[in-house]
């Protein structure tokens, strides 16, 4: 993308510019251009490529480009072009007249334009382009006896019309459609193309009428003022609805604005031997290196996005028109060489004649990104000759990791609707997971267990869902709820181990009470069989065919790349040993974070843990305590198994207790029945129990609250049973013969005195067991920053801390004050208002959690220079967050199992981007 030095204006040319104000258009015609593809913000993605492939020698129509800066000065001073603007548009018009040879507007010779947008970032099909302008009831004339083609000719007049006032006039286009259709119907014209000229004379005089009805004016004759009107209203069409919404959805900047460029029309719809199409390098949906598009005879560039005529495969062209074929072949190869890249290009072909109309970096699926980028190096075409053998082999190993978007490996990961499949959603939720899933409805999460216990695929279906739930989340092929955010509990956990699901679809209406949901007019069932398509956010009634996630040897080679060059490691968040293989099958190297209370809600384990939270006795609960220790030892051994030889980090218990227990309203509704009803003695004692527990375990603030390390220190025995299993299952692992080295973390620790009596607590705990044992363990005892003051005074814990792990979810919402169930109130308010920039759950506050944690690593390592540290949040996961972690140093990312692909693509492109590896320094995984 070299070329500009020698395009742009000389110094003298731009001092004299700069007192004339800065140069608003760039021309390009015959071979020459002024801009290039270093003027992408300048000139928008079209205008800046219409200048490169200019330069190229590519056959490109000639015309100009209104810069962005032109868009900027116009917007800012509301609507109004900026002095000098139009008087360089028409001087620029008049060099397109000359080397057109034909003039905008002329009764004989009538030179026709298109008016297009295009913003530095492509948003296809967001803004607004005109086409045909020029004509009027004069030159439609001259138009017809110079191609000698009368339908032609009037073709475009109405085409025109109809475009100039739906984009322009702001005249809804099904109105002129409606005309059209019944124009064809009076014609006994099957396709556009088969209505007649004196129709479409008809058509045009239909056409203008409505206008006039519509406006109250006349259809504009005079071509500049058309000109005019069609560069301010493609200005304006950057704050259309849909390029905003856009936009926000792919967190592009407002202020960019759009360029305009203005360029001579040629014509696909003169005849046979004319048409216009899309074509790929490569194959978009698959990577593989196959020519692929598709071409309409006898139209314009429109038609073919319209989807009025189904268009011909690229294949019908080579045959129709093979000497076209081979030249747009010979071009598409030039072109993705020179950009290094699969190239998504426009052409229309003017009776024989080729023209590119565009070309842009292709969009393409994640498995067609990884397999494009790996083929790519071994074709050689990331190759930087001057370069020695192996620097040059790396370096381009650097360029197609950097061409792969890491958020778009989620497709590679899971299991997805056959794209192949046709179908209609009776519902749509928010998209929490790109899986899919197919299963009967279950509205009790008890019965999910138990049907997917008789290998029943089910979809488990709540208004939303709470911790209690998790074991038929986890029993489910899939979940949907019709409450909650992308950060309600149902999301994170399903995201957590990839499952499909969908939350928040409002036109669910679940009647648990009948066994049924509602969503529009459908009923459905329980039993009844729904797919749930995760990457879109519909529902489904039926099966759908769906298509298993493979790892292919493209994917491999490129996650190799990665881990090899990445300086910030990749762990997993584990809770079982089924997760932390599933981990090591995607390369973790390590499991930055197990949560032993998952483990708690096992059917066998959970009356256990409730015989110790209703413990009044110290006693009692140790009894309880000690029934729960050979589960955990169990879980333990199975994950240090199946995670060796790697590092595992395991947290001691961290919830509130109160999750262990029934729901309050439930208990006290059976209660106040049974007494009332005065049956049931046992039950009833029973009940009053758990209530009376559960009254005096009810918080304001559970969440800050008596959990954490806060509920280690007043029942230190449940620490110390934690510690024990972990350890005994250390020992018994390392008397395998296996490598073991257990992290034990202390949650929500905020003062040094919690730090030192929890760590003093849990050495004492280990070193017991290791003297009992015999066995030599290496083991650690570290702390997660998640309070804001622990990271304040991480000096001081660093004392007695070997390793950090920064929890960024709590982090977040005690740095922010935001509940993180209660977010989905006020937070999609807040993006719109665009009081935040993005859910910062989901995407980490680098300005002020971010700056906590910089702080926490300076401070830690400042008392302990080699202090171990990562990061176990959902963060851990975003790209964003996981580049973010590696500039602040962080030894390790963890995620959940299924990103962790993403995480190492992610650590290698910001290891490309800020190397750290020269830098030196030890580094623990
Ligand atoms: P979008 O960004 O929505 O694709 P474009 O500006 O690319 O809009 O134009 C819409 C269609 O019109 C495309 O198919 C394009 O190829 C076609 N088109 C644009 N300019 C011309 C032209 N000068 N001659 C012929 N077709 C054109
Ligand atoms: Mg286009
Ligand atoms: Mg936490």
């Amino acid at each position: 993308m070299a070329q500009t030095a020698a395009r742009t204006p000389s110094r003298t040319k731009s001092a004299k510019r700069s007192a004339r104000g800065p140069k608003y258009v760039y021309f390009f015609a015959n071979g020459k251009a002024e801009g290039s593809s270093a003027l992408r913000h300048l000139l928008g993605g079209k205008g800046c490529e219409l200048a490169e492939m200019t330069n190229l020698g590519v056959p490109v129509p000639p015309g100009f480009t209104i810069t962005t800066r032109a868009w900027a000065a116009y917007n800012a001073a509301g609507r109004k072009h900026p002095p000098g603007l139009w008087s360089e548009v028409e001087r620029n018009l008049s060099r397109l007249e000359g080397v057109a040879g034909s003039r905008l507007g002329d009764a004989e010779r009538p030179l026709l334009v298109s008016v297009r947008s295009g913003a530095r970032a492509s948003m296809p099909g967001m803004m607004d382009t005109v086409l045909n302008l020029g004509l009027n009831d004069r030159s439609v004339e001259g138009l017809a006896r110079w191609t000698r083609n009368e339908r032609f000719a009037w073709d475009c007049y109405r085409r025109f019309i109809t475009i100039f006032g739906a984009v322009v006039l702001g005249i809804e286009r099904r109105a002129f459609d409606e005309l059209l259709e019944r124009v064809k119907a009076k014609a006994g014209a099957k396709t556009d193309a088969d209505v007649p000229a004196p129709a479409l004379r008809e058509l045009v005089a239909e056409s203008k009428r409505l206008v006039q009805a519509r406006t109250g004016q006349p259809f504009p004759q005079e071509p500049k003022e058309q000109l005019r009107l069609a560069i301010n209203a493609v200005f304006d069409s950057w704050f259309a609805k849909k390029a905003v919404d856009y936009r926000r959805i792919h967190r592009l900047s407002d202020d960019w604005g759009t360029a305009v460029s203005v360029m001579a029309m040629v014509f696909g719809n003169l005849g046979d031997s004319s048409g216009t199409g899309v074509c790929f390098s490569r194959d978009p949906s698959s990577g593989e290196k196959r020519f692929f598009g598709e071409f309409l005879v006898n139209a314009q560039g429109e038609d073919v996005v319209a989807g009025i005529r189904t268009p011909e495969p690229l294949e019908s062209l080579e045959h129709r028109m093979p000497k076209v074929y081979r030249q747009l072949t010979a071009i598409k190869d030039k072109l993705e060489r020179h950009y290094r890249d699969m190239q998504d290009i426009e052409f229309t072909v003017q009776e024989g004649r080729l023209c590119i109309l565009q070309t842009r970096s292709g969009k393409r699926t994640g498995a067609a990104a990884v397999r494009i980028a790996v083929e790519m190096v071994k074709e050689g075409l990331f190759d930087e000759k001057p370069l020695k053998p192996a620097a040059r082999r790396e370096k381009a190993r650097q360029t197609a990791l950097l061409r792969v978007e890491p958020a778009s490996l989620h497709q590679l990961l899971v299991k997805t609707v056959d794209p192949e499949a046709k179908y209609t959603a009776i519902a749509r939720g928010l998209p929490a997971t790109p899986a899919a899933a197919v299963g009967k409805v279950v509205f009790d999460p008890e019965k999910a267990v138990e049907m997917a216990l008789r290998e029943e695929p089910v979809i488990l279906v709540r208004a939303e869902t709470s911790p209690e739930d998790v074991a038929g989340m986890h029993a489910a092929q899939g979940v949907l709820t019709s409450r909650g955010g992308l950060t309600s509990h149902a999301a994170v956990v399903a995201r957590g181990w990839g499952k499909c699901c969908v939350v928040g679809a409002g036109d669910v209406v679940v009647d648990e009470e009948n066994h049924l949901f509602r969503a529009g007019r459908s009923v459905v069932r329980e039993g009844q069989v729904i797919t749930l398509n995760g990457a879109t956010g519909e529902v489904i009634l039926g099966t759908l065919p769906l298509v298993p996630p493979t790892l292919s040897a493209e994917f491999k080679e490129l996650l190799g790349w990665a881990q090899a060059l990445a300086t910030t490691k990749v762990r997993a968040n584990a809770d079982t040993p089924a997760d932390a293989a599933k981990a090591r099958e995607f390369e973790a190297v390590g499991i930055g974070l197990v949560r032993t209370e998952h483990m708690f809600f096992g059917d066998q384990r959970i009356p256990i843990v409730r015989d110790m939270i209703m413990a009044k006795e110290e006693q009692d609960r140790r009894k309880a305590v000690d029934r729960l220790l050979p589960f955990q030892r169990e879980d333990f051994i199975g994950i240090f198994t199946a995670m060796a030889p790697y590092p595992v980090t395991i947290r001691l218990l961290d919830p509130p207790l109160h999750e262990f227990l029934p729901k309050y309203k439930e208990v006290l509704e059976e209660y106040t029945r049974l007494d009332a009803l005065g049956i049931n003695p046992a039950r009833h004692q029973e009940l009053g129990a758990i209530k009376a527990r559960l009254e005096a375990l009810i918080e304001a603030n559970p969440m800050l609250g008596h959990r954490g390390c806060r509920l280690g220190i007043t029942f230190p025995e449940v620490y110390e049973m934690q510690v024990r299993a972990i350890m005994e299952a250390a020992c018994e692992v390392a008397r395998r013969g296996i490598t073991v080295e257990p992290e034990i973390m202390i949650p929500l620790t905020g003062t040094v005195a919690e730090m030192k009596l929890t760590r003093d607590m849990t050495m004492r705990a280990a070193q017991q067991v290791l003297t009992e044992t015999g066995v030599k363990v290496h083991y650690s005892v570290g702390t997660m920053i998640e309070v804001p003051r622990a990271a304040l005074v991480a000096d001081k814990i660093a004392e007695h801390a070997e390793f950090f792990s920064f929890g960024t979810n709590d982090l977040t919402q005690m740095t922010f004050g935001y509940s993180r169930d209660d977010i989905g109130k006020f937070l999609p308010f807040y993006l719109e208002k665009k009081l935040l920039p993005a859910d910062p759950f989901a995407v980490l506050d680098q300005e002020g959690v971010g700056e906590l944690i910089r702080i926490g690593i300076e401070r830690g390592r400042k008392t302990q220079r080699h202090l171990k540290v990562g990061i176990c949040g959902e963060h851990g996961g975003d790209p964003s967050s996981v580049e973010f972690c590696h500039r602040v140093g962080m030894d390790y990312v963890s995620c959940s199992p299924f990103m962790v692909p993403i995480a190492w693509l992610a650590a290698a492109q910001a290891e490309i981007k800020e190397p750290r590896r020269a830098a030196g320094g030890k580094r623990h995984a």
